[in-house]
This record gives C-alpha cells, structure tokens and sequence, in this order.
C-alpha cells in the first residue's frame, strides 16, 4: 500500500537571478518543491505558513497535483520572501535577503487528518518549528531531514538534537563540513552515523548524490542537463522525488533507497530546466521512467 508524505518546509516568493535571466516573485519555498516532485509518486500533506497575499490559484495549483493544503496556514502579514543571485557557473549563489515574514511567528499545527502520515520530511527551516512538528507526531515510520548552513551555524544545538531523532539526513559537502567540523567527507559520515543517523544523502549537484549506510556507499550520477536555467529548488526536488518514492515501497531499506536516490536525480534535473516551479509542470510517469531508465544505463559499469 502506498505511504503518505508528510512536510514542512517554506511557502515562499523568490526574487532570482541566473545568468539565464531573472524572476521576481516566483513561487518557490522547499515544501512547494518537495511537494510538486513528491506528488508524482505519493499523496502529499504541507505543513507550512503563506501570507494573506498568496495567490489562491498558487493553493489551486498545488490542490491539483493532489496535494493536501490542510496544513497551510494563511497568517496576516507578507509571504516569506528569499531572494538569490547565481554565479555564472551556476554551482554558487549569494542569498540577497532572506525575509522570514509570517515565518517568524509560525507555530505548526498539524492537523487531525494528518497524524498518522508514516513518512516525515522535516524541509529545510529553523530546526525549533522542525522540532514542534516532529513532537506532534505519534510515531512516524520514517524520518527525514534537511537543513542549511544558516541553521547550522545560527542554532547547531537545537539542530543536532534533532538530527539525532532522523532516520535520513539530506546535506551537501560545505554543510557535512560545518556540521560535522571535518574536512574529510568519510570522517564527517562516520561521525553522523555514530550519533544514530542510519542513512545520509550527500547531495553533490551537477555531480549527482550519494548515499552512505552501514550497507555501502551508493553514487548516482545527476541527470546531464545540457542547459540549467535555475537551479533554485533542485535540492528539495531531489528530495521530493526520493521520499516520493519511498511512499510507494512496502520496506523503506538499502535497496529501495538506492533507487530512491536515482528518483531524486531525476525529480532534480527537471527542476532545474525552467525557472521556479516550472520545470515541476507538466510531467507525468512516463517522462519520469524514461530518465529513470537512462540514468541507470549511466551507471552501469
Ligand atoms: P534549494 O535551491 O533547494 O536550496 O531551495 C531553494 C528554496 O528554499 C527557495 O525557493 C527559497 O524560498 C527557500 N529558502 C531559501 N532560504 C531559506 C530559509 N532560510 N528557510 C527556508 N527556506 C528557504
């Protein structure tokens, strides 16, 4: 039987500029990536905070794919707003603000109907709301987490008291190194297993993802993109398609996680072909098998 997702994360308007061109007042936000990526394999339920501004139709959009709202709280105020800057090779960007607006005074609920969602991604916030949510829970079957050097270096306590609670952590190289204080990749995982965390992705962009488990080292390639026009968001799409297809998987094991993390390669490589959500449009099973299939054949030695 299929699982339930359930995440929180951001709901946001983004301001981006790519060497490709710019948008301003994108919708973005890591629950609304991971969801729309998520969608194509699960039924997704958001947790997350809008302003009274957010468009209705972005709500409707989201409805569409199937995405339970419930958990999207409209407060008074602006919707949070982050604004990023890419380098011309695409693999840096500088964050020009980061404005929390409702974000600063979200309190997550979760509803009724949710509480017994079996799979969790606590999406990159402060780790104090990915803590109220993960409290609110009876005992989800599967946990993941994903976070950001601002969190890392701004509240490393409360963020390392619950990344001990996760069954999968979701990092990229510079962030396991702020974390973890080594510059060894290999220390830095070894040290997050030892302190209970049974699988970590490393997400390594245009380089593709590993996943590292007391069972083995596992590496997929990114999906070759010829032209990336914006690669905001292609880390919680990735991880919208890995826990996506956790969902469908009777056992959430080595085996099924390691085509998960090909799923998030997938799910990645079609985020970052349009600017904001757009590339997430428009997909269906037989696009995502076919780069399935080929990233696959990629491996193959
Ligand atoms: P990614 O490119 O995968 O890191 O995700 C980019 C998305 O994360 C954008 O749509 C932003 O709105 C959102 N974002 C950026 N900074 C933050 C933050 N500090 N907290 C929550 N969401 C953020």
């Amino acid at each position: 039987m299929k699982k339930s997702i359930l995440v929180v994360g951001s709901v946001a308007f983004d301001d981006i500029e790519t060497p490709v061109g710019k948008r301003f007042n994108a919708l973005g936000g890591s629950a609304v990536y991971f969801s729309l990526a998520a969608s194509q394999f699960s039924q997704v339920n958001l947790v997350g905070v809008a302003g009274e501004d957010y468009p209705k139709a972005a709500i409707d959009l989201l409805n569409r794919q199937g995405i339970d709202t419930t958990g999207l709280e409209i407060a008074p105020g602006p919707t949070f707003r982050w604004g990023g800057r890419y380098h011309q090779d695409l693999n840096n960007r500088d964050t020009l603000y980061t404005h929390l607006n409702v974000f600063a005074n979200f309190s997550p609920k979760i509803p009724s109907i949710y509480q017994k969602t079996p799979v969790v991604f606590l999406g990159n916030i402060q780790p104090t709301l990915q803590m109220e949510v993960l409290n609110q829970l009876p005992q989800p079957e599967f946990i993941g987490l994903d976070t950001m050097n601002l969190w890392i270096n701004t509240t490393r306590a409360e963020l390392m008291k619950i990344i001990s609670r996760v069954n999968l952590l979701v990092i990229n190289d510079s962030e396991l190194e702020e974390l973890t204080g080594t510059v060894n990749l290999f220390k830095g995982l070894k040290y997050l297993h030892q302190i209970g965390v049974r699988y970590i992705v490393i997400k390594q962009g245009e380089y593709g993802a590993m996943l590292s488990a007391a069972e083995g080292l596992f590496f997929t390639p990114a999906y070759p993109v010829e032209e990336v026009v914006d690669p905001t968001g292609a880390g919680d799409s990735f991880a919208g398609g890995l826990f996506g297809y956790l969902g469908t998987c009777e056992k959430i094991d080595y085996n099924n996680l390691k085509k998960a993390v090909v799923y998030g390669s997938v799910m990645g490589s079609f985020c970052v072909e349009n600017f904001s959500i757009d590339g997430l449009l428009n997909l269906n099973p037989s696009k995502i098998a076919k780069r399935f299939r080929e990233l696959r054949r990629l491996m193959k030695a």
